[in-house]
């Protein structure tokens, strides 16, 4: 073990530099709280992008894993093995969908979902080869990979990684009549993300996830929705569509999914989407793994109670409460976001995201800024009121004293 200036110096030198992080190394952590390797402890109010929604070192999720560790980890798809079956019908049954296909991280579970639609565009839909389009939005987040990026609008994503795949068309978020105009015959999807958690939390405006339901039904083009990092509780309700009593389509799945022990991710769908994949045409060696379908049976067994989308939504509506009385205040000048998901915009002249996020980390409070003036809230759906509370007076300091 080193000290902090150890480790950030060793990883500075030996790790690419992609990210960014705040200084502060983790040793250990439970629940919503982090110590780093000098002791001090951190409230987590990040919850790694929303995979830690029930918090680090879960008893239930820890008890699963360690179950499974000591009876069989990977057989590869080329063989069945005893845990899959059981979390293929119980999280097609926890989306009211018919089928599952498993992955690891997100991106590869919205490369399969680009795959998903551009296959039933062709077999199903009947659009002529090679001419499927995709309809995505604007300020979209959905993962690092060569495709995902070449329909990304954030410069930092995307600059000089092409050349790019072909077959998207980028509409700004929540205008529906650009959306509207966007899809074609050739449209086979359109593809959001119901809350845009990258972005700065953005939710639509009211009624437009409804409107994309009735104009992809209408004009038979498959609704997608992107609930990585919305879905599974972090809004108050398992699904960020709901909040608009809307069920897409396909529904990609990741980060909570796999309880912050292990990565998985999931498109979910109905037979007649999902079912135009045959052998050997799609798949991944570690995809539905017996660990990660334990692990993940689990923390689909913990959704199925309603408890934590309850607290969720119960606590975030005391969260967004008390952001909303920072608003205008001098340092927040907007406040966004659904239960225990929040984007707080800085006024510049009390300081950069980055700089209020550093602030924050010297009081314990850990966040992470997106987009220069933004901070994002989203601690673990498993934090107590107290904790939250504590965590919210950090905040109030920083500002004044900003
Ligand atoms: C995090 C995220 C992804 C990508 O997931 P990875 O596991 O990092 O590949 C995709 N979509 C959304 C909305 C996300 O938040």
């Amino acid at each position: 073990m080193s000290t902090t200036a150890e480790a950030l110096r060793s990883a500075e030198a030996h790790s690419a530099h992609n990210y960014h992080p705040l200084p502060v190394v983790v040793a250990t952590a439970e629940g919503a709280w982090m110590t780093d390797v000098e002791g001090r402890r951190f409230l987590d109010m990040l919850a790694g992008y929303s995979a830690l929604n029930f918090g680090h070192g879960n008893r239930r999720l820890l008890d699963a894993a360690k179950a499974q560790l000591e009876r069989v980890t990977l057989t590869s798809r080329a063989f069945h093995h005893d845990r899959f079956a059981d979390f293929c019908s119980e999280l097609a049954a926890l989306c009211g969908k018919e089928m599952v296909l498993p992955m690891n991280t997100g991106a590869e579970a919205v490369e399969t979902a680009v795959k998903t639609a551009r296959k039933w565009g062709y077999e199903v839909k009947g659009v002529p080869d090679g001419q499927a389009k995709i309809v995505v939005a604007a300020n979209n987040f959905h993962g690092r990979t060569t495709t995902i990026v070449s329909f990304s609008t954030d410069h930092e994503a995307r600059d000089h990684y092409g050349p790019y795949t072909p077959g998207f068309e980028i509409v700004p978020y929540g205008d529906l009549t650009a959306l509207a105009a966007a899809v074609t015959a050739n449209t086979v999807a359109v593809l959001l993300e119901p809350i845009q958690g990258e972005a700065g939390v953005l939710v639509p405006p009211a009624g437009y996830l409804q409107g994309v339901r009735e104009l992809t039904r209408e004009r038979n083009v498959l609704f997608m929705a992107d609930e990585i990092q919305s879905g599974l509780g972090r809004t108050g309700k398992t699904f960020a569509c709901e909040h608009e009593d809307v069920v897409p389509d396909v529904y990609i799945l990741g980060k909570a999914l796999g309880g912050g022990v292990v990565p998985v991710s999931a498109v979910v769908a109905d037979r007649d989407v999902l079912g135009v994949f045959r052998p050997g045409e799609h798949g991944s060696t570690f995809g539905g793994n017996p660990l990660a379908c334990a692990v993940a049976l689990e923390v689909i067994a913990m959704l199925r109670s309603g408890e934590h989308q309850q607290h969720a939504a119960e606590l975030g509506d005391h969260l967004h409460r008390e952001l909303n009385l920072l608003v205008g205040g001098g340092a927040v000048t907007a406040v966004r976001g659904r239960g225990l998901w929040a984007g707080v915009d800085i006024d510049p002249a009390h300081g950069t995201g980055r700089e209020i996020s550093e602030r924050l980390m010297e009081r314990g409070v850990l966040v992470k800024d997106t987009h220069g003036a933004t901070i994002r809230i989203a601690p673990p759906l498993v934090i107590s009121k107290e904790d939250l509370d504590w965590g919210l007076d950090q905040l109030r300091e920083v500002l004044a004293a900003g």
